[in-house]
């Protein structure tokens, strides 16, 4: 049985073959597996800990080369289901000329959106030690039902919560929308991992500490907060601990906040954290903030998400090298 499951999108990134070009002038593409929440499964599996990712995705090429992708990483893609009428899900992507990503959605609907909660293994949600999901199921039903009873499942059966709102804005139909739909997921998680940007979308403010205070208000136990090159702030509500972070000669940002999830999520696995999940030790808390940064630096190095996502053998190595 996993110990931990993720449930969301999985999709097909189609990266741009050149850089520095917006999506009207990128001449080619390459396939690359993608979906916060299946990243997050493959980086729980590559350090080491037993994951399942849990959604759906269509029943052609694509959708295969999804499962196998991620089985080939380790994890147990047993339970993922194949839509015969909706197709996987499709996101072109290049790195625009201003550094900034232009992505282009094909998803109308795409099969990771019409998961109901009728297909959930409930065996797994109840066996599971942690329970991951993200924002983009949210959006709309049936994914949306299915999120949330998936979450009621696990959290019944004693597991920690956790989630990542990840924000995409051209996959709402307003920004206040995205706001509610995001802000809508907190309340039943026990872990957050946000980056500085999602926390400023969703409190309208780039005060950090305020912005945690007010997750921490709605319940939620451990906070992480990232910042891109300049590292992460963890907060379990006793003590706040900032680690600036490793400099990396990144080429590939994709999937570093993924990274940092599997990270945590592999941490509360192996300490054995239950829950109510209560404040870590201090030197504990100071040893995952590094932890995590190191994972999240280490899968900058390289292009795409899941070759990127290291083994807990390589962090190791960097952990001790830096
Ligand atoms: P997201 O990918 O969700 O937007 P971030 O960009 O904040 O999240 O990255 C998550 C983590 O990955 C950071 O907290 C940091 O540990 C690591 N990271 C990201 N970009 C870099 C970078 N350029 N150099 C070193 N570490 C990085």
């Amino acid at each position: 049985m996993s110990r931990v499951v993720c449930l969301g999108e999985a999709l097909i990134d189609f990266v741009s073959d050149v850089s520095g070009v917006d999506l009207m002038d990128a001449p080619g593409f390459r396939k690359a597996p993608g979906g916060a929440p299946a990243n997050v499964a493959v980086g729980v599996a590559k350090l080491g800990t037993s994951a399942a990712f849990l959604g759906k995705v269509g029943d052609d090429p694509f959708g295969r080369f999804l499962a196998r992708s991620f089985g080939e990483a380790g994890v147990d893609t047993s339970h993922m289901l194949f839509d015969t009428k909706a197709r996987t899900g499709l996101a072109f992507v290049s790195l625009a000329p201003d550094g900034e990503r232009d992505f282009c959605f094909f998803r109308n609907p795409s099969a990771d959106m019409l998961l109901t909660p009728e297909e959930l293994p409930v065996d797994l949600l109840r066996g599971c030690k942690v329970f991951h999901y993200g924002s983009i199921t949210l959006i709309q039903d049936p994914s949306r039902a299915a999120t949330l009873r998936a979450i009621e499942v696990a959290k019944e059966a004693g597991a920690i919560i956790s989630y990542d709102p990840n924000l995409r804005l051209p996959l709402w139909p307003s920004a206040d929308a995205a706001r509610e739909g995001m802000l809508s997921g907190l309340p039943y998680a026990d872990f957050v991992k946000v980056s500085e940007e999602e926390l400023e979308f969703l409190f309208g403010s780039d005060d950090v500490p305020d912005g945690i205070g007010k997750l921490h208000d709605m319940g939620i136990a451990l906070i992480a907060v990232t910042a891109g090159a300049n590292g992460c702030t963890l907060s379990d509500g006793e003590r706040q601990v900032s680690h600036t972070g490793f400099r990396v000669n990144a080429k590939d940002t994709t999937g570093a906040g993924d990274g940092f999830v599997a990270a945590v999520l592999r941490h509360l696995v192996e300490a054995d954290r239950g829950t109510p999940l209560k404040a870590l030790p201090k030197d504990e808390i100071e040893a995952l903030a590094r932890y995590a940064n190191a994972v999240g630096a280490i899968t900058t190095t390289q292009k795409g998400a899941i070759p990127a996502l290291p083994t807990a053998e390589a962090v190791q190595d960097f952990l001790n090298t830096h």
